[in-house]
């Protein structure tokens, strides 16, 4: 079966409830649901099905508040070529394509990802590793896009070839929802172009619910681990999906035991039109604070919030430590109150 795209599909699948706003909804981001993704989904109760929610379209979409933007995270004021956000010294993130095996309806650059969108072409692509080869500053490239795992393995071979090749690059590390919704696309062929020479490849993975390690993902998950290539987890934190100690604790525990490390939860970007997905600070960090008394430190993630304008990312908390410096009182994660001195 193939990829799910157009409201009529989704129809016809059983996943909508007729909105006259669906329509608009679909036209602000484009649809796709993997086969994979579809077989996971509990028609029995739709509206709080976490995979549904998380790929088919909804009529709160149309909905956008004041305080939401459409470069939420100011990538577009960091960009000194097509393609390329340099925001820290150290590091780019490089998108060589902008589009993805499914389109997460909260997703950070809903305005950006989809099909016809700004993929780069070969020399747009030379003009960013040209940037990257005269900036010796360059430590690390983060593949992300769009999904970069969606390039054909021979191409992909090639941009971590060309990537290895400059001296000063010592980590490359991709970010893609592949492994999770389209496990068949990480190939033999694919795994072994993530195989650079020199440089260290690290692999970050968008997962957001426990449900979505089904066992062909699982499967794809032991092939990356196998071949040594350190797998990273990252969750949004989502109203109604993934917002609750338990899941939460599922899912990393679930992360773990697949031999991804948690790295980041973050905190829901103020994209437009996804208010309906957004959790309060407050409530991140009492989910935060829940784990840390839970969950194992391999399980734990940072709660990070990426700061609007592209400031960039920080870790907001919970605090520990109360705020007299000369008498430190420090918070257990049971909730018992210890004295530090300071
Ligand atoms: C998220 C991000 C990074 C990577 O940040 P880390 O904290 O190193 O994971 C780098 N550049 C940009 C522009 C980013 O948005
Ligand atoms: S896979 Fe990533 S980039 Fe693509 S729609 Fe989902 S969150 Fe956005």
């Amino acid at each position: 079966m193939p990829t799910l795209r157009t409201l009529e599909e989704l129809d016809r699948a059983g996943l909508l409830s007729p909105d006259p706003r669906l329509a608009e909804a679909a036209r602000s981001m484009a649809i796709a649901i993997t086969p994979e993704m579809l077989a996971l989904i509990d028609r029995g109760d739709l509206a709080h099905d976490p995979i549904a929610r998380q790929f088919v379209p909804s009529a709160a979409e149309t909905e956008v508040s004041a305080d939401e933007l459409a470069d939420p995270i100011g990538d577009e004021a960091r960009s000194p070529v097509k393609g390329l956000v340099h925001r820290y010294p150290d590091r780019v993130l490089l998108k060589p394509l902008h589009v993805c095996p499914v389109y997460c309806r909260f997703c950070f650059r809903r305005e950006k990802v989809g099909p016809g969108g700004e993929a780069l072409s070969a020399a747009e692509l030379e003009t960013a590793l040209d940037y990257i080869r005269d900036h010796r500053e360059i430590w690390e490239v983060i593949l992300t896009g769009g999904d970069p795992l969606m390039m054909a393995p021979r191409r992909m071979g090639e941009l971590i070839a060309a990537l290895d090749a400059i001296p000063h690059v010592a980590v490359i590390r991709v970010h893609s929802r592949v492994p999770i919704v389209d496990p068949e696309r990480v190939s033999p062929e694919l795994v072994i172009a993530l195989k650079p020479r020199r440089a260290s490849l690290w692999l970050g993975i968008h997962c957001n619910h426990v449900r979505e390690l089904a066992a062909a993902t699982r499967a794809a998950l032991a092939r990356l681990a196998d071949a040594g290539i350190p797998l990273l987890g990252q969750t949004v934190l989502l109203r109604g999906i993934n917002d609750d100690v338990e899941t939460l604790d599922q899912l990393m525990r679930a992360l773990v035991t697949a031999r991804v490390k948690p790295y980041y939860l973050h905190h829901p970007d103020l994209v437009r039109g996804t208010g309906h997905f957004r959790v309060s600070i407050e409530a991140g960090q009492a989910l935060m604070k829940a784990l840390r008394g839970r969950l194992s430190g391999l399980a734990q993630p940072t709660y990070v919030l990426d700061v609007p304008g592209g400031h960039g990312k920080v870790p907001i908390g919970p605090a520990y430590l109360g705020d007299d410096p000369s008498a430190l009182d420090v918070e257990d994660a049971f909730g018992g109150h210890h004295r530090y001195p300071g």
